[in-house]
């Protein structure tokens, strides 16, 4: 079936589309009565809604977090899935307004051009494109429009737990070509251990980093001490002041993505070591012994017994994303991420023991399995073929430490919109898609759709 002419011939149309979508400046906002994620991600879903009723298609709308249109018969759905939400603006725009959608030198502009409003409006009009060639699916082919996927997965997951149906397949254009099949687990998590602190020192502050999905760039720690405890620490890139009373040790890291801690360096289990060379006794003593020693700035938490691989994905990463002291209270917050053929059940009461080994009781904790389809199962082979014959590129199968949106339901996995070798510029400023990806993007999603439901 050759989606191309009529793509090709609504071009103009799918470009106008999707430029009407960038106006709306999808950032989730406070919620309202039809807007659990504020008036204009509720707004944007109404607007495709209406767009995908203009083409002929039925429509769902789940309590204005998810939308979906449909086509076809079948017990049997074949779903992609997407979002219509976005980050926010941010600065250092020059080539245009950012919610312009403004077409120039070949590409679309604007915040969601390529994450994730010009994959989606490709999708519906690679659906229209199969209608018209009257295409007669044997599962019925569903988009699912998502509106919270950049800040919490608020959308998805109440679809899932609100008995939205799950497909036996398919993917969402939410990452990269040619096909991620492997991602790994994430556990998120905070333990927390109480100080009842009564030596010579006192810890009064230890806080660093923003969030546990990256690894934190600067830690300071404050405590009332001897005088002579400044000298007593000695190590690269931390710096000790005096303070009234105590001291101020303050550790220097390297910022990264928490999915790959082991290119940076954690400033929080760097002053963790530091403070360790002090003679700190009782808990204060115990709590910082444990964790420079059994965490300090290592990066696949060999010393918690995390030591585990595989082939497809390469070793357990953990980051220590946040650490506070409040109440007398220490907290860390971290982020796992377990190689993709490992199982929770494995991994998870490691990490707990490793925690509570140190007087450590958990707080929090949210997990997101690892995805791993096989390179022999039917949706890769097809997702497989379809990327083949539609590029005359060789479908290379990926295995990522990070999350993509396939993981808020079984059964997907990340397939386009960006190409190997693309100018990546989702989340930045100057977001644009290629007017000729984005037809591509048609193009390829109409032969995976075509290949998954025939
Ligand atoms: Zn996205």
């Amino acid at each position: 079936m050759n989606c191309k002419p009529y793509i090709r011939a609504h071009a103009d149309e799918l470009l106008e589309s999707l430029a009407a979508l960038v106006r709306i400046p999808s950032i989730e906002g406070v919620p309202e009565e039809h807007a659990p994620f504020g008036r204009e991600p509720a707004r944007a879903l109404h607007e495709t809604l209406a767009l995908c009723e203009k083409l002929g298609f039925r429509t769902g709308n789940m309590d204005d977090r998810v939308g979906w249109c449909e086509y076809g018969e079948g017990e049997e759905m074949v779903a992609v899935l997407g979002h219509l939400d976005v980050v926010p603006a941010g600065d250092g725009w020059t080539e245009t307004e950012p919610f312009s959608g403004e077409i120039k030198n070949g590409r679309i502009y604007g915040r969601g051009t390529m994450d994730d409003k010009g994959p989606m409006v490709a999708a519906i009009y690679a659906l229209a494109a199969l209608k018209d060639a009257g295409f007669a699916p044997s599962k019925r082919i569903r988009l699912l429009f998502g509106t919270n996927e950049e800040t919490g997965c608020g959308d998805m997951s109440w679809y899932v737990s609100h008995d939205g149906e799950l497909p036996v397949y398919g993917f969402t254009p939410d990452g990269e070509y040619p096909i991620i099949n492997g991602e790994k687990g994430i556990l998120n998590g905070t333990y927390s251990r109480k100080l009842h602190q009564t030596g010579d020192y006192r810890l009064t502050k230890f806080e660093g980093g923003a969030a546990s999905n990256i690894s934190p760039a600067y830690a300071a720690a404050e405590l009332q001490c001897p005088a002579d405890a400044a000298s007593k620490i000695a190590a690269d890139k931390v710096t000790v002041t005096p303070i009234e009373g105590g001291i101020r040790v303050e550790a220097e890291g390297v910022a990264v993505h928490g999915s790959t801690p082991e290119l940076g360096e954690n400033a929080i289990g760097r002053l963790a070591m530091a403070l360790a060379q002090l003679p700190l006794t009782g808990e204060l003593g115990d709590c910082m012994a444990f964790v420079a020693e059994r965490i300090g700035m290592e990066v696949h938490g060999e010393s918690l017994g995390l030591a585990m691989r595989d082939e497809l994905s390469g070793p357990l990463t953990l980051n220590l994303g946040v650490a506070k002291f409040e109440q007398e209270t220490l907290s860390l917050v971290f982020s796992v991420r377990y190689p993709v053929t490992l199982k929770y059940e494995l991994v998870y009461p490691r990490l707990s023991r490793g925690f509570t080994l140190g007087g450590f009781t958990e707080t929090e904790m949210t997990h997101a399995a690892a995805i791993y389809m096989p390179p022999e199962s039917e949706l890769i082979r097809r997702l497989s073929k379809v990327y083949e014959e539609q590029t005359g590129e060789k479908a290379e199968l990926k295995s990522i430490g990070g999350g993509t949106y396939a993981k808020s339901m079984p059964n997907l996995v990340a397939f386009g919109p960006i190409f190997p070798g693309d100018e990546v510029r989702e989340h930045k400023p100057d977001e644009y898609m290629e007017i000729e990806r984005v037809l591509q993007n048609a193009e390829i999603i109409a032969a995976a759709m075509y290949e998954l439901a025939k």
